[in-house]
């Protein structure tokens, strides 16, 4: 039994049929019902967009047996109609301009026009790939339009109107031949699933629609082929086979690299990739596509019909990935895959390109965001790294004067001051019975710690900035600096997460605990835990960042409450240059240190 594929056998077969094109159907069906057929057409539009289709169908228009006249609603069951339908009508003869580029040709078409049509009304040439006809072919077919007989259409079809002489162009009525909406295709296309009673998911018709680009003929090989390879259910896994297009892990995982500023990870990953026998260039398109995803899920709707994805799980993956770049930065990291993809092309050494080309989005995302750029430098700050030299903390000339939650060194010398829950011999954290804000504040970092301990590291990298600013009613409210105010509103859009880490905090503590974040600009004023949950300032307290290139002179409003030391000399600010994460600051924003603010040992 013989496969016919299916863009043959479903094949568009009266004016009502075409797919996507209803305005070029609509003006053809009004010229014929007013007796206004042209002598000649040309259809343009990229490839498999249904010029040919019409064609045919415009030529089973004119000649159905069936009526008198030409009708707008051929029968498609004449002998006419059927042999068109095949390709082999006496009176339609199509040629393919790709293969029959030759003046004789043309010149044999001249002389076969004089004859009148064998059964129809008119002798109808269709002329595909117009285009490629050579010169001495155009003006022979010139002098055929000039002066065509009564009996004689000409309907021809080209990719590239731009190649055809002026004075064809002049002598036929053009049409051109829109893409085909994705969604028209994905419709399409479920429907003649319907018809081979096949199933298949929504999302994978609408993939498939988009890969088309416009083509239903395109479309219809693409699922030709997953037929073939199915068996039974159509599903975006077999596609992701038939196009090898690598596994959502393995992209995932290489994004999650290169947004967390990985780059041993990200090339692990590239090699892992490699290994599993991927080319670059597809390698490279996944990659592509699916910053261009994360930019859509930035920016749109959750459930944004924009990206085909069907796995729920890839697809939250997804959105927490979409969190870890801004637009920025994708719209450059989709820059360099283009300009990778194109190198790679051409070039011999497509693995170091692409090695390089995610060496330079890796490191990129770590520049792309000043606030978040500084969150990391503070974070790195906060960890008890080099106790011997202090920590050189830069801190905003306009900041609010507020004493800041101290870095992870301070609290734990404060700690030493009460009784130590953390008892050694077992190496457990024991709670007291009674919480209260004191025990909480100076127990911060080990409680955290403890929460890291049992395995919800990444939990507590969202409020390891934080401090507790009160505690009532099992309800703990913490806050964060101003400058952390990125690290605030991430957690304040994952209820979720501020519910596991509630939930992870409960486990620690051994009772329930509500998580609760204080507005922006709250600060700690009391350390007793009485401030009021809910204090808002007004959004000009935000904070600049912490250093501004061209930054004046200290403000009056907080020098009071500043440390002493507010005016570092040029020693101490020499050193505070000595820091890597400092000069890394200065080098990219073009900053100056103008306070100076030291971690105790
Ligand atoms: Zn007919």
């Amino acid at each position: 039994m013989s496969y016919t594929v299916l863009a043959r056998r479903y094949r568009s077969e009266t004016f009502d049929d075409v797919v996507g094109q209803q305005a070029v159907a609509q003006t053809l069906k009004n010229a014929i019902e007013g007796d206004r057929v042209a002598h000649a057409y040309l259809f343009n539009g990229t490839r498999g967009v249904g010029k040919t289709s019409m064609a045919r169908i415009l030529a089973k228009a004119l000649n159905c047996l069936t009526f008198d006249k030409p009708t707008a609603k051929p029968c498609c069951k004449c002998e006419s109609c059927i042999a068109v339908n095949e390709g082999n009508d006496i009176d339609v003869i199509e040629i393919d301009g790709a293969s029959n580029t030759g003046v004789d040709h043309i010149r044999e078409l001249r002389q076969n026009a004089i004859y009148r049509p064998a059964r129809g009304r008119f002798k109808i040439y269709i002329i595909d790939e117009v285009h490629m006809l050579s010169t001495g072919a155009f003006n022979a077919l010139l002098k055929t339009l000039e002066e065509p007989p009564e009996h004689v259409k000409f309907i021809m079809a080209t990719t590239e109107p731009n190649k055809i002489l002026p004075t064809i162009l002049s002598r036929c009525q053009r049409f051109d031949f829109r893409n085909i909406q994705a969604n028209d295709i994905a419709n399409h296309l479920k429907k003649i699933l319907t018809d081979e009673k096949m199933e298949a998911e929504d999302i994978l018709l609408r993939r498939i629609a988009r890969l088309a680009r416009g083509s239903m003929r395109d479309a219809l090989s693409l699922l030709d082929q997953l037929l073939s390879m199915s068996d039974g259910k159509l599903t975006l896994e077999l596609l992701d086979e038939l196009l090898g297009t690598p596994r959502s892990e393995l992209i995932i995982g290489l994004v999650e690299a290169i947004g967390q500023n990985n780059l041993s990870a990200a090339l692990i990953q590239v090699d892992k990739a490699l290994q599993e026998g991927l080319a670059l260039e597809q390698l490279g398109q996944a990659l592509q596509g699916h910053f261009r995803d994360l930019m859509i899920l930035r920016n749109c709707p959750d459930d944004t019909e924009l990206v085909d994805l069907s796995d729920k799980t890839v697809r939250e993956k997804m959105a927490e990935q979409a969190k870890m770049f801004d637009d920025a930065a994708l719209v450059y990291n989709i820059t360099v895959m283009e300009e990778l993809l194109r190198a790679v092309k051409t070039s011999g050494s497509g693995r170091p390109l692409f090695e390089a080309a995610v060496v330079r989005m890796t490191v990129s995302e770590r520049f792309s965001d000043t606030k978040a750029l500084i969150e990391q430098l503070q974070q790195l700050q906060s960890a008890p790294a080099s106790p011997s030299r202090g920590n050189p903390v830069t801190q905003s000339q306009s900041a609010p004067a507020a004493p800041a939650p101290r870095p992870a060194a301070l609290v734990k010398s404060e700690t030493k001051k009460v009784s130590d829950p953390f008892n050694s011999e077992k190496k457990q954290f024991t709670p007291p019975e009674t919480l209260d804000i004191e025990f909480l504040q100076q127990q911060w970092q080990n409680i955290l710690s403890e929460i890291e301990k049992r395995g919800k590291k990444s939990l507590v990298a969202f409020v390891q900035l934080s401090q507790p600013l009160s505690w009532e009613e099992q309800t703990l409210t913490i806050q964060f600096r101003p400058e952390q105010n990125g690290m605030r509103s991430l957690l304040q859009d994952r209820p979720e997460q501020m519910q596991e880490i509630g939930g992870a905090l409960a486990d620690v503590l051994g009772q329930p605990v509500q998580l609760c974040l204080a507005s922006v600009g709250a600060v700690d004023t009391n350390r007793s835990g009485k401030t009021a949950r809910g204090k808002t300032t007004p959004d000009k307290t935000e904070p600049e960042p912490a250093i501004m290139p061209q930054a004046k002179p200290e403000p009056k409003a907080s020098s009071a409450k500043m440390p002493p030391g507010a005016k570092p000399s040029q020693t101490e600010i020499n050193e505070a240059m000595q820091e890597p994460q400092i000069r890394n600051v200065q080098e990219i924003l073009g900053g100056k240190v103008r306070h100076i603010e030291r971690g105790k040992n």
